[in-house]
């Protein structure tokens, strides 16, 4: 079943989504070569506790960080470790806070220092991705179309798109139904509803679709090693439109 959320529900994922979007606000300037993703991390743990809330992703699933940092080819759920940034990076930090019981998710991939033209390529064209599908979004259109505006807008540039991970319903749990796949056909699926909140994220590479997983049972990385972007926010489905819960 897919939940619609009381007023009272709203109000509360809008908090979460406001500290997620100040999180990524705070940590953007840190966002630098020589940086470890542990100190990323740490900066991430206290800036949300500082606000009332918790990362959300902290041992969930038994996940052993605060927030899923993933550099270059790593897609999602990369482990803060003591790797430094270097020029010419990009880096996903995929952030949620609890806020009394409900969460906002949203993920973000950077820049470090001076990339090359083909990742500002990437980054620029996900991130339009992830507006595509948004665009669509509105009270009875059905989940396909905006999982089918996400393909054909990555298809288009020539992006591969990820199948196996997709985003999802979000409210007192952080993965809630309706999956919501960034690959799909119009007028297939449910039909969303004003009150329903989703995370949209289109997860894109450079090089072909397929991934594969780490060593460490988490990272997961495009099997060609290609550039992958990640660009995610959650949002709530209104009569008209759909309103930015993790907006910056
Ligand atoms: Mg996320
Ligand atoms: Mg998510």
């Amino acid at each position: 079943m897919i939940v619609v959320k009381s007023d009272y529900e709203i109000e509360l994922m809008k908090k979460a989504g406001l500290i997620v979007g100040d999180t990524h606000n705070y940590l953007k300037k840190y966002i630098k070569p020589g940086i470890t993703t542990k100190r990323l991390e740490k900066l991430a743990y206290d800036y949300i506790i500082s606000r009332g809330a918790t990362p959300s992703f902290y041992h969930l699933y038994g996940f052993p960080g605060a927030i899923c940092i993933s550099i270059n080819e790593e897609v999602v759920h990369g482990i803060p470790s003591n790797r430094k940034l270097k020029e010419g990076d990009i880096i996903t930090l995929d952030i949620g806070a609890c806020y009394k019981g409900y969460h906002g998710d949203s993920a973000w991939t950077y820049p470090v220092g001076k990339i090359s033209k083909e990742k500002e390529y990437l980054l620029k064209h996900t991130k339009e991705a992830l507006f595509e599908g948004l665009s669509v979004i509105k009270d009875g259109v059905h989940l396909g179309d905006v999982s089918n505006a996400i393909q054909k807008y990555a298809e288009k540039y020539n992006l591969g798109v990820v199948r196996e991970l997709v985003g999802h319903g979000i409210g007192n749990k952080v993965h809630e139904k309706p999956d919501v796949p960034n690959f799909g056909t119009s007028k297939t699926g449910p039909i969303l509803k004003a009150g329903m909140t989703i995370a949209v994220e289109p997860m894109l590479t450079l090089g072909k679709r397929y991934i594969a997983e780490l060593d460490d049972d988490w990272t997961i990385v495009t099997e060609d090693n290609s550039p992958s972007a990640h660009f995610e926010h959650t949002v709530l489905v209104t009569k008209d439109g759909y309103t930015i819960l993790t907006k910056r």
